[in-house]
């Protein structure tokens, strides 16, 4: 089946339905957006010559019509590859070659950029321009019938080290993570509002589907990104947000709400993931907006779903291991197996460290043309996250770090998080990342990179704050404060970017 016919059919039940908005204005209603979707993709199929199987890339900011190129691509059976708008026109050459998009669907400050990267003139639909009016009211075609093998998305990884691998996700991929937002996120009606503060082209462009099936509202945000005073003003106008947010939104959003008086009025449901969320933090989130929130641990290669912590684990704070809990990514999704395993792939004991494994409907079918690396990371049939974690008796999974972010120091591991955790701890320490830095005696030595939320602390006072919390060897060697932190496009810390500096 091919994943646009969760529009289709809401288009069908519920034409009247309010589907698209800019802010809090009503662009389409489903039976509107349906109709345009089809005539888009009839536009793609004779005028752009893309044929089912096809990649049209999609280089855009967030907009209103990005939606529409992702489902006009899907309703003609094509393969959508959202590209990280944010990307240097290398990097996109380098997406457009390796997936051999030979259609780019631009927003017109970035056709310049396209162009650059060596997209054909002839092939580039600009989103919103009057040409892109016209094709959406064209003559439409019907829904391709796709098999559920085929992919549908190609999603390049972000790339914090070495270059972005495609992630070929399948139909049958995204009807799965679609589902499971259903039975371990939340539940979701016509009523509700998605609105795109993150980038649609990662995983906040991925949860439409869930919103398509029921026929609830899509809003971009005016400003097409993540403003915490216009989240709120959406609150007020639209009501019954829910978004998906990097722990780093999550953050400034609280952040704001708080100086400005406010709540959680309005706003339904906040999925966070993508980062590890401090436990500082959350507990401030909840004390300021309440129930509202979810966690979600994914990658691009088991999209949005691996496991999730659920609003009412959140908020348990009575449970005796509440604290480990809140401190974890919660439980597997109900449609996928996740174990934690040695570098044999053999099972860890409960409590042990390993690197966390994931099996079942959401995992990827392989790297787009990378045997090697497909081979590598799906070996006997598991997905190799390169995440280190933990499970406990309950089945709650701890995540450490990336395994390649693990700070080695006099032959004993430290675990970046457990040292951030701590500084966290401080209210004047308002974001904080912790790496490497090479040392001759040590091997490595611990670095904390920090901002500050006021004046700096003295490098003493975080001293006796580690002390009254970890062991001696973990303390940071060094404190850097800087204005802020390297983060890529999905608000991710560039660890990478940090051992450098
Ligand atoms: P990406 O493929 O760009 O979405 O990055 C996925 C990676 O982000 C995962 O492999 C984890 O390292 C990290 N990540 C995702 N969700 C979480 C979470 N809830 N807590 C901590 N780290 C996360």
């Amino acid at each position: 089946m091919n994943i646009s016919s969760l529009l289709a059919r809401s288009a069908q039940r519920q034409p009247e339905r309010p589907a698209l908005l800019r802010g809090d204005r009503v662009l389409h209603d489903y039976r509107q957006l349906a109709a345009r979707v089809a005539a888009l993709a009839g536009h793609l199929r004779t005028r752009c010559a893309v044929a089912p199987g096809d990649r049209v890339a999609i280089y855009s900011a967030n907009c209103p019509e990005y939606l529409e190129a992702q489902h006009a691509i899907h309703w003609c059976g094509a393969v959508a590859v959202p590209v990280n708008y944010k990307l240097h026109a290398k990097e996109l050459a380098y997406v457009l070659e390796n997936s051999g998009a030979a259609v780019v669907c631009t927003s017109p400050e970035l056709h310049d950029g396209a162009l650059a990267a060596g997209a054909d003139p002839k092939r580039l639909p600009v989103l919103g321009s009057a040409a892109w009016e016209a094709a959406a009211q064209g003559a439409p075609i019907a829904l391709h019938d796709a098999a559920p093998e085929d992919v549908a998305w190609l999603f390049y990884t972000s790339g914090t080290t070495g270059r972005p691998k495609g992630v070929a996700l399948t139909q049958r991929n995204l009807l799965a993570m679609t589902m499971a937002y259903f039975t371990d996120v939340d539940e979701v009606d016509a009523r509700d509002a998605m609105v795109y503060a993150a980038p649609m082209s990662h995983g906040a462009g991925l949860y439409n589907y869930v919103h398509m099936l029921r026929a609830a509202r899509h809003v971009v945000p005016a400003s097409g990104g993540f403003d915490p005073a216009e989240l709120a003003d959406l609150a007020r106008s639209v009501g019954r947000l829910s978004l998906f947010a990097a722990p780093t939104m999550v953050h400034r959003l609280v952040a704001h709400l708080q100086r400005s008086g406010l709540g959680g009025q309005g706003f339904k449901t906040i999925v966070y993931g993508g980062g590890p969320m401090y436990v500082d933090d959350l507990r401030r989130a909840i004390a300021v907006m309440g129930q509202k929130f979810v966690q979600i641990y994914g990658q691009g290669e088991s999209p949005m779903t691996i496991t999730a912590l659920a609003r009412e684990q959140i908020v348990d704070t009575d449970h005796p291991r509440w604290l480990d809990r809140i401190a974890s990514v919660g439980v597997a999704h109900a449609c996928v197996q996740v174990r934690v395993a040695d570098a044999h792939d053999r099972d860890v004991p409960t409590g042990e460290m390993g690197e966390v494994l994931v099996r079942g409907e959401t995992v990827m079918a392989g790297y787009w043309n990378n045997p090697e690396a497909t081979a590598a990371t799906l070996r006997g049939g598991w997905l190799h996250t390169g995440d280190i974690g933990s499970l406990d008796a309950d089945g709650f999974l701890t995540l450490r770090d990336r395994s390649k972010d693990v700070i080695i120091s006099g032959g004993s591991n430290i675990y970046p998080r457990e040292v951030e955790e701590v500084l966290l701890l401080h209210p004047r320490v308002s974001e904080v990342a912790v790496v490497g830095e090479r040392d001759d005696d040590w091997g490595e030595v611990v670095v904390a990179f920090l901002v500050a939320d006021g004046e700096p602390v003295p490098d003493a006072e975080l001293d006796a704050l580690c002390l009254d919390h970890i062991a001696r060897f973990k303390r940071p060697r060094h404190y850097r404060w800087v204005e802020s932190l390297p983060k890529n496009a999905y608000g991710k810390v560039l660890k990478t970017e940090l051992r450098r500096w």
